[in-house]
């Protein structure tokens, strides 16, 4: 069982972007928005620090993070 993409892990989404004034930043300002995507359910969700297992709020399983290829 030492699959290189095992498909019970969350996966880290990392997105870039720019402020949008509609969106009361200043124009032209970054954001960096980071969520990971359950395995299970495919629900999006907000962490902190680098956590090694996170417990999906909406399924209620509870998986280990793969921070192995974040994207
Ligand atoms: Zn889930």
């Amino acid at each position: 069982m030492a699959l290189p993409s095992t498909p019970d892990q969350w996966s880290i989404v990392t997105r870039t972007g720019l402020l949008r004034p509609t969106l009361g930043g200043r124009e032209g300002e970054e954001v960096t928005t980071t969520y990971a995507v359950c395995p299970h359910c495919q629900e999006r969700q907000d962490f902190s620090g680098k956590p090694d297992m996170l417990k999906c709020l909406r399924c209620k399983k509870e998986s280990k993070v793969d921070w192995s290829e974040t994207c």
